[in-house]
């Protein structure tokens, strides 16, 4: 005879954990199944080890999906707040660093561990090393099949995650099933992920790696700008502002850099005080007047790549016109980049399992009476800041409440 349980979870990660936490408050037998060797291992990733559990700002616009409005309704029904409250209730010592973002002063196995913790307080079972291989569906709930072990439930809940990290246990499965019953599935792409390049500005960026910057970056004209730091890698641009706007990005698409989005001259902007520097400075060169203010490596290669022609003029010599058009550049430095590092070290995973004929109330599946789909294998993904997390929190939260 094979097992029977209420609810089995796939994946305890950490839309299942919560998940699960939730539906065991609720009195239901619940069994989370993991195929990797220990569970939760992006929690205990995440944050460089700190885990940025979830924001002190979370709208809706904080999440990219084909239909913006769905993630609204888990949100509000299950926010920062309570996973703050719970974290609290857990005495576990936070803190907050820019952007309202939340870390643990420790360690992220102690969310883990807490996520845990009230599992096991509520008779949850969580077994790793259990890959799940086919379900079946049978009159009123579904056959779990993990090889030659079957495991019987009502409500089947896919908490599988995206594909971004193979390593860490990152698999298709979750989109298999969804097919399987007839779900769409939205094509999927590496999402808060370093971009690369194949043509001159390799090098480039080669050159200038390790060097860190403040920026406004933005992928194109309607995707929103973020003010972060950028940083120049061996395989080209990183940092907060690159994956944030990464999340927007298109292959094919250039991206916009203001490489001095504060101007040290006040009021004036970067035009005006470069054309203002011809009287003030009147001997000097472009790059001299520039250099307190960027990197002189980063100085050196825009020379070459923006006013090559101009390099040795004293700033007397230039015209108003050209010096507007480096000002210009200056602001909205245009890189086409030739693709991303890809999923090997992509936070998230955009698109996923269309939100179309899900629940935003119980995440419950329009197909399928009794599967549900939560966390990133849907197409909901957060901007970087714990906005992934608190999608994973509030939509297993939603589904804990009803399978
Ligand atoms: P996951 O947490 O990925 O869990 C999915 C689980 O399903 C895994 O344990 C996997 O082993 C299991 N699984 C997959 N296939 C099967 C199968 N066939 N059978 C059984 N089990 C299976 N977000 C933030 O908000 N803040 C951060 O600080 C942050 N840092 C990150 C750092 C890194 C390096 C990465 C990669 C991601 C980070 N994220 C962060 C994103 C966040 O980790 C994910 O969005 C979140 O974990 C998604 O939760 P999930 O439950 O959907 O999936």
């Amino acid at each position: 005879a094979s097992a029977q349980f209420d609810v089995v979870i796939i994946g305890a990660g950490a839309s299942g954990l919560m998940c699960a936490m939730a539906a065991g408050q609720r009195g239901r037998r619940v069994l989370v199944l993991d195929s990797s060797n220990k569970i939760g291992k992006k929690i205990l990733m995440s944050g460089g080890g700190r885990c940025n559990f979830t924001n002190m700002q979370v709208e809706p616009e904080h999440f990219i999906s084909e239909n913006t409005h769905f993630c609204v309704s888990a949100l509000n029904r299950y926010t920062q707040w309570d996973f703050i409250a719970l974290v609290e209730k857990h005495g576990i010592a936070y803190h907050e660093r820019k952007h309202g973002q939340l870390f643990c002063d420790d360690s992220a196995k102690d969310i883990l561990a807490m996520l845990v913790n009230e599992c096991e307080a509520v008779g949850v079972r969580i077994r790793s090393h259990a890959s799940v291989t086919e379900i079946a569906e049978k009159p009123s709930g579904f056959t779990v099949h993990l090889g030659q072990e079957q495991i019987r439930c009502e409500s089947l809940v896919v908490a599988t995650g995206g594909l971004s990290i193979p390593t860490l246990g990152a698999s298709g499965f979750g989109y298999e099933i969804a097919r399987q019953f007839g779900h769409e599935v939205l094509p999927t792409r590496a999402g808060l992920v370093p971009m690369t390049f194949s043509d001159g500005m390799k090098a480039v960026t080669e050159r200038l790696s390790g060097i860190a910057l403040d920026t406004v970056v933005s992928s194109h004209d309607d995707a929103p700008s973020f003010h972060e730091n950028m940083l120049f890698t061996h395989r080209g641009i990183s940092g907060p502002s690159i994956l944030q706007a990464s999340n927007y990005w298109q292959l094919g698409q250039p991206v916009q850099i203001d490489l001095l989005p504060t101007s040290p001259w006040g009021e004036m902007t970067l035009s005006d005080w470069l054309i203002a520097q011809k009287k003030a400075q009147p001997k000097v060169l472009l790059r001299t007047l520039l250099a307190p203010f960027l990197v002189k490596a980063l100085v050196h290669e825009l020379q070459t790549l923006l006013w090559l022609g101009e390099a040795e003029k004293p700033m007397a010599d230039w015209s108003d016109a050209a010096l507007k058009r480096v000002a210009a550049a200056l602001n909205g430095w245009t890189l086409r980049p030739s693709g991303t590092e890809g999923y090997r070290t992509a936070e998230v995973t955009l698109g996923g399992v269309s939100t179309n004929e899900v629940s935003s109330r119980t995440m419950e599946s329009q197909r399928q009476t009794g599967l549900y789909f939560i966390g990133e294998v849907l197409d909901v993904t957060g901007w970087l800041g714990g906005y992934n997390f608190q999608w994973a929190w509030a939509s297993g939260h939603a589904a804990g409440q009803f399978a």
